[in-house]
């Protein structure tokens, strides 16, 4: 006979059952309890379980989460990377030389692949844009661009630069349907306790031929079988859902968008960090420095030829 799961376990994603993966802890912000995330059998995708409710996640962001109230500061793009852009993402007005846009061109095979390209630009809408960074990003590249976050301060800090930032969720800023022909949610679908949901607010958000842009942490990656609980993209309690890439494909598909671009990235920052996280759960912080760089070398070589990168950068159209 089977077991019945205890309410709210199932997958969020699928409906499928998940079986325990990890109890984590907060190691980020240091608040207190343990966190069980369970891994679903049929769709691969690691879920806090419970989910929690909207007034218990609002507590997972005390006022010192993330530093974001001072206005952005974006330098300008450099000589190769409008290069790149030039040639390889469609931002010809960057580049007016057949000699940058050459080396961009051949640049772009290694470096700043995880650019958007331009077609004809139009409105875009950068979701929990913190201070507006990438809003500013967007604007240096020729975009009608707007923001929308939810901590006061941190929009507040934008709208100080003069961006065009509306405080609130997604939901509260109420765009009209087909406003924009970009969106881009960046680390933001693993705080979300609905991806489906959001993806379907996106999808009527979106110009026919808009797309989405999304960074998120890779279930997949080889530095979550590496480090398990430890790993630093886990960030127990605040992500509630951590995501494959055929999640992401599945999630996107039956909302109506279609998956154009996908790949994953590799930082040793990740890696240094998780290997922090574990000394320090063992009692003994680690010193070997020399250690520590050679295993983050290890680990970015392994996860770029195995494809296992600790985050994902795709992107996804609506026809
Ligand atoms: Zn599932």
């Amino acid at each position: 006979m089977a077991t019945e799961l205890p309410a709210g376990t199932s997958c969020p994603l699928c409906d499928g059952e998940g079986v325990e993966a990890f109890m984590g802890r907060d190691q980020l912000m240091g608040l207190p309890g343990e966190f069980t995330y369970r891994e679903c059998a049929p769709c691969g995708a690691l879920y806090q379980a419970p989910l929690p409710d909207t007034q218990t996640i609002a507590s997972f962001y005390p006022d010192s989460y993330l530093d974001h109230d001072q206005p952005p500061v974006t330098k300008p793009f450099g000589w190769l990377r409008r290069g790149v852009l030039a040639s390889r993402y469609g931002y010809t007005a960057l580049v007016n030389n057949g000699f940058q846009r050459v080396v961009g061109w051949l640049a772009g095979a290694v470096f700043y692949r995880d650019e958007i390209s331009f077609n004809q630009g139009g409105p875009a809408l950068d979701v929990g844009c913190g201070n507006g960074k990438f809003v500013q990003k967007l604007a240096a590249l020729g975009w009608q661009a707007r923001g929308v976050e939810f901590s006061e301060s941190a929009a507040n800090a934008g709208i100080s630069a003069g961006l065009d930032i509306s405080i609130g969720t997604l939901e509260e800023a109420e765009f009209a349907a087909e406003s924009f022909n970009l969106i881009s949610a960046r680390h933001l679908l693993e705080h979300l306790p609905d991806p489906k949901r959001f993806m379907a607010e996106i999808y009527r958000l979106l110009q026919p031929g808009g797309r989405l842009l999304i960074r998120t942490p890779n279930s997949n990656a080889l530095g979550r079988r590496w480090f398990g609980a430890d790993w630093y993209a886990c960030d127990p309690p605040r992500h509630l859902i951590l995501f494959t890439p055929s999640n992401l494909r599945e999630i996107a598909r039956q909302a109506g968008l279609q998956e154009v671009v996908c790949k994953t990235f590799t930082s040793p920052k990740i890696v240094l960090n998780s290997w922090d996280y574990y000394r320090e759960n063992k009692g003994s912080p680690s010193r070997k420095r020399r250690f520590k760089r050679l295993l983050a070398r290890v680990y970015v070589v392994l996860a770029a030829v195995s494809g296992r990168g600790d985050e994902i950068f795709s992107v996804y159209e609506k026809k």
